[in-house]
Formats: C-alpha cells, structure tokens, sequence
C-alpha cells in the first residue's frame, strides 16, 4: 500500500470515528460485540476515567489467528456481515465492521488475541500499525484501547463530563447482561466493580445482580404467545416503580431493541396501577420470525417497526394486564427495615450524582441474599385468586387513625387503608362505568343552574355542547358567558351537582384534544377525586365497613386513578416476626 493512500485512508477513519465513536460507550459497544460474536462466555470490561483514558476488554473467545487480526482494523476489510436484512437471522452483532479501525485512528490500540494454537500482539497508534509480534498468551482477546480521542483534541469536547459516559456504559452493559444471561459480564471503573453477572443464564438472577434483591423479588414472570409473537419476560409489582423508563428493557430475537410504540403500551398497560410519571421495570423477549421486523439501524441506535403491531400490542397489553389483575397486590408493610422506601433507584447512579465523581462500588456482600429466598418470596406474592371473588377477603374495620387510615382485620393479617385513596377508587370505577353506558341516567334539577364562564372558556364550551349531550349534560346559553343547565347525570354526588358540572368544564376549556374516552377517564378521575371522603372527614364503624366492602369489590382496589395505594397490609406472619413470637 503507498504512502499516499495509507494516510488518506487514516483520514477517513478519522472521520468516520466522529460518526461511529462520538462517545465512550460506542467504542465499549463495539468492542463487547465483537466478543459476544467470538461466542465468548466471559467477557471483562475495565475502564479507567470512564473510558476516556483507557477500555480494556477481555473475552475468552475464539480469538483470531494473525492474518485476521491485521485485518480487524483495516478499513472495509471485515469478513462480517453487511446485509442488514440479515441481522436477526445470524448470531453476528458486529454488522457495521467499520468502528475497529475508526477506534484505532483516534487512540492507541494494543490487541492480543489468541485462537488457542498461535498468539498475536497487535499495536497501533493513530490508526498506524507499529508493532506485530507473536506471543505466548490465553485463547480469546484482550483489546486495550487508550487515551481515546488524543489525535483529535476538538474531540474531547464531544465528550460530555465522566459520569456521563460513564453512566451511559452503564445502562448499555446492563441491556446486555439481560439479553444475553448466560454470558458472564464484569464492569470495573478505576478498580471498581460496577456490574457482575454470572453467566448461569437465569435472568431474575441477572435482574438481581442490576436492580438489587429489593427489586428481584418483585418481578414476576410473565409469558404469552399467538400465531406470531411468543413474548416471556419479567414484569414488576406495581409497588415497584422508577422515575424513569430506563429500566424499561425489550428484546427481540434477545437483541436490544428500542420500540417506542411499544415502551407507550407497555407503561399504558400499568395505567391507575402506579402514579403517573413513574415507570414500571420490565425485562421482555419477543420471539418473532425475522420476515415480520422491519430494522432500522443507525451506527448508535436500533429502531425497530414490526408488521402486525397491533396484535403484537394487545397480546403483551392483555398479558400485563391480565397478570397484575391476578396478583394479590397490597403493599406489605415493610417488615425487614423500618423506613418504606417506595422509590427504586439504583444505588450506583444516586450516589454518583450526589458526588458528582465515577459511580460507586456496588457491595454485593451488603445486599447478598440468597437467590432461592428471592425466588420463593417473588413466587409468594404470586398468589392467585378465583378471578370471580373479589381479590381481597372481608375485613373488620377496627378503628381509625389520624382521621385518614382505617385500620381493619380479618385472618390473614391487619390492613391500613387510606380512607380518602379507598373512596376515590370506589367512585373512579362507579364515574367510568356511569359515563360508558350508552343508556345515560339524568335529572332535570328543580332549580335551574346556571354556571358563568369566562369569556374565553365560554367560547371552547359553546363549541363542545355535543359532547357534554352525550354524556346527559344539557345545557342553553343564557346572556353573556353564562350556561343554563337543563339535565345532568343522576349519578353526581347530592349537593355538589354544580361543583360537579364546573369541574367537567374546566376539563373541556382545557382545549386538550382528548378522545371520548379520553374525556371520560379524565372526567371520572378528577370527578372521583373532588367528591370522595377526605382526610380528615370523619366515618363511623358502619362507614368504614361499607367502604371496605365496596373497595374490595372493585376491579383494582390496591391503588387509587392516580396510581397511589389504597391499602397496606402486616400479614399476621409480618407480625408474629416483629414482635419475636415466631422465630425462624
Ligand atoms: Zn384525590
Ligand atoms: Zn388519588
């Protein structure tokens, strides 16, 4: 090869390195790609700086004889795959074949590789080859890539702060632990262990070694199929939510992929069962023969459509939903630490933004638990109940505290339910049901009421009046900015008939472009939380018994519209445990 054409060729690479490897976790990807084709089982991630300064990654793969690994950082020389049509039918994940030498114009590479018979020691600077040599090492490869970026200062620019590499190799690595359990994965940032799989292919143990045994025992397995799609995974209690969907992994194929019509279903599917704005942990593969995918791919990102989508949603939507129906799902006070901490984040992440330095060292020896205790807790909670009877057996209301929790009993245990939570997810389901009947209930009021608007409301309102007629709200205008309202629905709470009407047309003036039923779910959460019982609303015995028995009755009664628990429970167990009368 001439001078000439060499350095043209380093040039490129350069500039194809600005694509390809603008940031840390694109050389970690490539690199942990290339060994996840070499069928490694073990493959050992070691950063310092979060990369910046050096990535070394170890596998005990194939490894590679010497021609091909001179040939790995030759530009459009790579033996892989091309078509990208083929992607989902062949086990190779390195695709693009054009990172290798683009990481190695911008960095030091030092590769040592090994096909058991013949060790390599490859190194190359700025994309140049220095050094061949044989030597004596282990079957697979070690590739060491440092002071990434050297050559190009404008570069490091691009490189937002450490914790944020860093914390993006993080995610990426956790994604790959979960779609591949059987491959041994270890992450060490200057010395620290930040992520360690073992390789024994049982996902809830990966979904421990990642989220921690608080999270692993509130997953439960999940699992379905139709003609196209066969779709198992791991689900989370909705007890158990993030602030975040990153925590949100699908697969298909066991690839990582990103479907965002999917991500919207999938939280959908949680719908009233957590608070909004927060997000459940889900772990899901979809099998799916590769001629129904359509795969869109960028050097940083897969895009995924899929033919037949809506079955494909309503299967995994029913399936979720049928599952959580299913489960028996009051929160158990907590009964090993005293503090109830609802939110789950992963330590590594908090703690880093608290010092604003790396991620800290996970001590597994601190949350070491014993797998099977995991399994048998997660499958505990898994108690299912005769779809037809109600979910939660009759309880004696006992008494009431701070005017707000009820306190009631019944064999299994004592229960805490928040009187206000309990009532609003009473009237939600009674507003939704009233609303969605085609044969609307109305009254015409003795006296008419008549409800003044401001001039701009008035104008969105008067625009609406078909709508609000379909739901039995009749309604004239009368002089300025005033409605006259002729009939409403019989099921508004006596008394608050005008407070009622006011609210259902805030909800219109908002100018949302919600569906009807949209509008109707709206209309029954804001409604059910305006006339519900309050906190501080004194019931008596027979109250708090009525409200029990109508609450257990609903179709969920563990949480109010807005995702929040009705009720808590100490299993008689949890007691017998903390007062020391059983001991194990
Ligand atoms: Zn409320
Ligand atoms: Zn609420």
């Amino acid at each position: 090869m001439g001078k000439i054409q060499l350095m043209s060729e380093v040039l490129a690479n350069k500039i194809a390195a600005g694509e390809v490897v603008e940031k840390t976790m694109n050389v970690v990807k490539e690199l942990v790609e290339n060994s996840i084709d070499a069928q490694s089982r073990a493959i050992k991630i070691e950063l310092k700086d979060s990369g910046v300064k050096e990535i070394r990654v170890s596998d005990d793969g194939l490894g590679m004889d010497e021609n091909d690994a001179m040939l790995a950082f030759s530009r459009h020389a790579t033996s892989k795959l091309l078509d990208v049509e083929d992607l989902f039918n062949i086990e190779s994940l390195g695709f693009r074949g054009e990172a290798l030498p683009s990481i190695a114009s911008v960095s030091h590479v030092v590769l040592k590789t090994s096909n058991g018979k013949i060790g390599t020691i490859v190194e190359i600077d700025g994309g140049k080859i220095d050094k061949v040599e044989r030597g004596d090492l282990q079957k697979g490869t070690v590739i060491t890539v440092s002071d990434l970026f050297y050559n190009t200062p404008v570069r490091l620019k691009y490189l937002r702060n450490l914790y944020i590499e860093l914390a993006n190799i993080v995610e990426y690595l956790d994604k790959m632990a979960l779609s591949y359990p059987d491959i041994k994965f270890t992450l060490i940032n200057n010395d620290k262990v930040l992520l360690e799989t073992d390789g024994s292919g049982d996902l809830l143990k990966v979904i421990y070694q990642i989220y921690g045994a608080e999270v692993a025992k509130k997953m439960v397995e999940v699992e379905c199929s139709n003609d196209d799609y066969a779709v198992s995974g791991y689900i989370s209690y909705p007890e158990m939510y993030k602030s975040n969907r990153n925590a949100i992994t699908t697969l298909v194929n066991n690839r990582v992929i990103r479907n965002n019509e999917l991500n919207k279903m999938i939280i959908e599917a949680y719908h009233t069962y957590i608070p909004k704005d927060k997000f459940p942990i889900i772990v899901l593969n979809i099998s799916v023969d590769p001629i129904l995918i359509d795969i869109n791919i960028h050097p940083t990102k897969m895009d995924i459509k899929f033919s037949k989508m809506n079955e494909l949603k309503s299967l995994v939507e029913e399936m979720i939903q049928r599952r959580l129906q299913k489960l028996l799902l009051i929160p158990k006070a907590s009964v090993r630490t005293a503090s109830s901490v609802r939110e789950v984040e992963k330590p590594l992440i908090t703690a880093s933004f608290k010092e604003d330095i790396a991620p800290q060292e996970i001590s597994y020896e601190e949350v070491k638990l014993d797998l099977q205790e995991i399994r048998e807790e997660s499958d505990s909670y898994q108690e299912t109940i005769e779809e037809s009877e109600p979910r939660i057996k009759k309880m004696i209301p006992k008494g009431i505290v701070h005017m707000t929790y009820i306190i009631a009993e019944n064999e299994d245990g004592m229960y805490i339910i928040d009187q206000h939570a309990a009532a609003e997810r009473i009237n939600y389901e009674k507003y939704l049901k009233a609303m969605s009947q085609d044969e609307k209930e109305v009254i015409s009021p003795l006296i008419p009421i008549s409800i003044d608007m401001t001039p701009n409301d008035y104008i969105i309102v008067r625009q609406h009046l078909d709508l609000l007629e379909r739901f039995g709200i009749v309604m004239e205008e009368f002089g300025s900015n005033t409605f006259i309202v002729r009939t409403h629905p019989i099921w508004f709470r006596e008394g608050y008939e005008k407070e009622s009407l006011m609210k259902i047309l805030e909800l219109v003036a908002t100018k949302e472009d919600f569906s009807k039923e949209k509008f109707i779910e709206k209309t029954a959460i804001t409604l059910a939380c305006r006339m519900s019982i309050k906190a501080n609303d004194y019931i008596n015995l027979d109250e708090m018994e009525y409200l029990l028995d109508t609450l257990r009755k609903c179709e969920n009664p563990f949480t109010c519209p807005h995702g929040r628990p009705t009720i808590i429970t100490y299993t008689k167990y949890d007691l017998e445990k903390m007062f020391k009368r059983s001991m194990d």
